[in-house]
Formats: C-alpha cells, sequence, structure tokens
C-alpha cells in the first residue's frame, strides 16, 4: 500500500489500512458534518479521532447538496448558526488553503402572497437586530434590477446580498485535508454496526470487521442519524426525505451572475452553476431513503422554471440527481448528548442546511466534547431531548428548504 493519504475524489482506497483498537472520539459518517467536527476537534488538540465512512468520503447528502448560504432565517438560532458559519466560509481559503467557491451573488426569496412577505419583512427586522442587512424589495424594484422574473403575481421578495453559494466538495475536501494533518484517522468504507453501552455510557463501537473501544461516539450519519442512535439504544426522529435538482445546459440568455433567487409559494429555486443553471426540484411529502430522479419531478421544475423566468424556455434540463434532506420534527439540527447515554453525542437533523451550518456544527461539537458545553452559541434549544419534552421551536417561515 503506498502512504500517499488518500483526498476525497481519490482513488487510492484506505479499507485495507488497520483500525486503531481504542479512539478517543469516533465519528461515525464522513459528510461535511463529520469531517467538519473531525477538523475542529485537532483544532482543539483532541488526538485520537476516528471517522469511520461506510461509503466513500461525502457520498451522502452533501455531493448532492444545492451550496447554498444564507444568513435569511426566521429564527435566531439558525441565524447565529449562520452567522458563526459565514465567517469560518468568509476565511477558508485561507485557513485550508483550498478555494470554496463562495460566490456571494446575495439570496433573494420571492413571496406571492402578502401574509408570505409579512414574514419575510418580520425576518429582516430580526436580522437588523442581529446586526445583519436584508433589503426587502416591491415587484417593480425587483423588475427593474432582475428584468428577466416574472413579477406581476409576487407580493415583495427580501434580499440579503452578503448569502450566496459554494462548492460542498471544496469545502468538505478542505475539513478532511486540515483534520487529516491534525492527526484524525479517516477511514473510507467501514460501516458501523453497533454501538456498546454499559451502564448508560458508550464503551466501543462495532463495525465491518472489528470493534474500536472508545469513550465518545459523535453520530454525523446524516439521514441514516435514526439508525445510528437506535444502535445505542435511542429515539431520534430523524427521517430522511428525497429532493431533486436539475441541471440546465449552457445557458447565455442570463447575466453571467445573478442571486440564488427563491420562490417561496412552491419552494423552487435556481441559481447559475458555471455557465448552465441549477434549477430545484420537488421535495417528497413522505419520507423514503429513494434517490431516484423521475420525470414528474423534471416536469415539475420546468413548469415552476418557466413561470418565473420565461426565457427558460430557451434552457435545456441536462441531467439531474436526488439527494436526502435529514429533516427533523421542527426542521432544526439536533446538536447535544442524550443524558441517558453519557459519551453518545448528536450532529444531526440538519434539515436542509446542513453544509452552510457545517462550520457552526464542528465549532460547536468540538466544544461540547472538549469542555462539556458549547460556548460560542447556547445550542440548549437544539438538545435531542426537546422532542420528548415536547419542546420543539417554533420557525414561521417553513416553506422552503434549500
Ligand atoms: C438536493 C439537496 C440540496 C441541498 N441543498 C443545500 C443547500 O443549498 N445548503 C445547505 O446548507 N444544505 C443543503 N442540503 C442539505 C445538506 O446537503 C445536508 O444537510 C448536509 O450535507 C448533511 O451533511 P452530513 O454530513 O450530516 O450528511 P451526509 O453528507 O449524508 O454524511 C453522512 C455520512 O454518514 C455515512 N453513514 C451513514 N451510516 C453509516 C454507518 N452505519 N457507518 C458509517 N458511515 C455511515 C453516510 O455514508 C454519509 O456519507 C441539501 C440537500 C439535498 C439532498
Amino acid at each position: 500500500m503506498s502512504n500517499i493519504e488518500p483526498e476525497f475524489g481519490c482513488l487510492v482506497t484506505d479499507r485495507q489500512k488497520s483500525l486503531p483498537s481504542r479512539a478517543d472520539v469516533v465519528i461515525v459518517g464522513g459528510g461535511v458534518i463529520g469531517l467538519s467536527i473531525a477538523y475542529y476537534l485537532t483544532k482543539k488538540g483532541v488526538k485520537g479521532i476516528l471517522v469511520l465512512e461506510k461509503g466513500m468520503l461525502g457520498e451522502g447528502s452533501t455531493a448532492k447538496c444545492a451550496g447554498g448560504i444564507r444568513t435569511h432565517f426566521s429564527t435566531e438560532i439558525n441565524i447565529r448558526c449562520s452567522m458563526v458559519s459565514l465567517k469560518v466560509f468568509e476565511g477558508f481559503k485561507e485557513e485550508f488553503g483550498a478555494d470554496p467557491e463562495f460566490h456571494r451573488v446575495g439570496y433573494l426569496f420571492m413571496a406571492s402572497a402578502e401574509a408570505q412577505w409579512a414574514l419575510l419583512r418580520e425576518n429582516a427586522r430580526l436580522l437588523a437586530r442581529l446586526g445583519l442587512e436584508a433589503e426587502l424589495p416591491g415587484p417593480s424594484e425587483m423588475q427593474r434590477r432582475w428584468p428577466f422574473l416574472r413579477v406581476d403575481d409576487l407580493a415583495g421578495g427580501a434580499f440579503t446580498p452578503d448569502d450566496g453559494y459554494a462548492g460542498p466538495y471544496e469545502v468538505l475536501q478542505g475539513f478532511a485535508k486540515k483534520a487529516r494533518q491534525g492527526g484524525a484517522v479517516i477511514r473510507e468504507h467501514v460501516e458501523v454496526t453497533g454501538i456498546r453501552v454499559t451502564k448508560g455510557r458508550v464503551q466501543a463501537v462495532d463495525f465491518s470487521g472489528g470493534m474500536v473501544r472508545t469513550p465518545v461516539v459523535i453520530n454525523a450519519a446524516g439521514p441514516y442519524a435514526a439508525r445510528i442512535a437506535a444502535m445505542a439504544g435511542l429515539d431520534l426522529p430523524v427521517f430522511p426525505l428525497r429532493r431533486q435538482i436539475f441541471f440546465t445546459d449552457l445557458f447565455d440568455d442570463l447575466p453571467a451572475q445573478f442571486p440564488m433567487f427563491i420562490d417561496m409559494e412552491h419552494g423552487w429555486y435556481m441559481r447559475r452553476e458555471g455557465r448552465g443553471l441549477l434549477l430545484a426540484g420537488p421535495q417528497d411529502a413522505e419520507s423514503s431513503f429513494s434517490e431516484k430522479v423521475d420525470f414528474e419531478a423534471r416536469e415539475w421544475t420546468a413548469e415552476r422554471g418557466l413561470h418565473r423566468v420565461p426565457v427558460l424556455e430557451k434552457a435545456r434540463i441536462a441531467r439531474g440527481w436526488a439527494g436526502l434532506y435529514e429533516i427533523s420534527p421542527d426542521h432544526h439540527a439536533v446538536m447535544g448528548a442524550f443524558p441517558e447515554v453519557e459519551g453518545f453525542i448528536c450532529a444531526n437533523g440538519f434539515s436542509g442546511h446542513g453544509f452552510q451550518h457545517s462550520p457552526a456544527a464542528g465549532i460547536l461539537i468540538s466544544e461540547l466534547v472538549t469542555e462539556g458545553e458549547a460556548r460560542t452559541l447556547d445550542i440548549h434549544s437544539l438538545r435531542p431531548a426537546r422532542f420528548r419534552e415536547g419542546d420543539l421551536i417554533h420557525e414561521p417561515l417553513t416553506a422552503f428548504r434549500d
């Protein structure tokens, strides 16, 4: 076996390498969340970190992600997670030596109903209270700035100029590289099959081909999070939900740069993808692990697109894919420990925002592990026990997911 460390996307696999028999922390899942946590733990000086990924790094939801990064949310905790993460994306090149391809083109939410626009105005007040800017253009202002939009059925919009999108692949690669440099051991093609708990404490993790002793397991298994929690005898209400996405061929009938446009009425969105376009398809109503792309979804996407951006009649959908959101009952992340099993920590349920909140997740969970609590933000409201306690987070704007 060569001694070249495998990088994300490289053909070299490390499945043959031996695994340590002990680790200080085992992270289940090598997506953007698990790798961010691994990196921030190394930054805090934790040595024995083992990341186990059943497939290849980033092949789960992270690979399917649209890359959206926004500050515009309707709850303070989500906005604060965005603010923490945004700082990391802004300094990513310097910190990770890799370009995250952060396009700061802004986000434009477009509301059809007056009540939706009222929500956007309320969000803008919340953003302003937290020191962030949101413009509130009416239909004529939107028409002036983006003449290719159909606005006659819109009540108004909210534009956050500092938002945009970045490359999930590039960001994941940055986290993986720096985590490895910090001493984390990252293994692909190793599936976690069990978690041993004795007297309310995590003791070990079983995986395909062996077992590793550890006092701390971090669940970063994305849409599979509930299965990992069940291995420790815990009930984690995080479920998978399919979302489809489509790409067009090169399309030069629109400007080279424009914001991420979000049509709140249908949850349709559009952004540039190189010289082509990325168009959001529908998200399922029913939970499943299906990742099939279907014809009806393509039709849905084309219809919503043509309605909002009529020039799309000249565009051609070239391909599409489907991925899984990892949804929690209140559409907010689940970050924290379960009181009944010491050493089992969740970083799950990001509900469509896991990419953009991955830096915050890494920072917060690394603090929780090393200092006993998250210090950068108060994440009590995100604790796993909130569901059974009936203390869910109320989010007025639930119509849209990235
Ligand atoms: C179509 C789509 C568009 C999206 N757009 C956006 C967006 O614009 N902005 C945004 O912020 N978010 C977006 N998201 C959400 C975002 O992709 C996710 O929130 C994020 O990728 C979650 O990262 P993760 O690391 O938790 O999960 P994943 O990337 O799924 O990683 C979990 C990993 O755990 C592994 N695993 C599972 N079980 C085991 C096991 N037993 N043993 C070992 N490994 C295991 C899996 O193989 C997987 O690689 C989108 C999602 C989809 C589907």
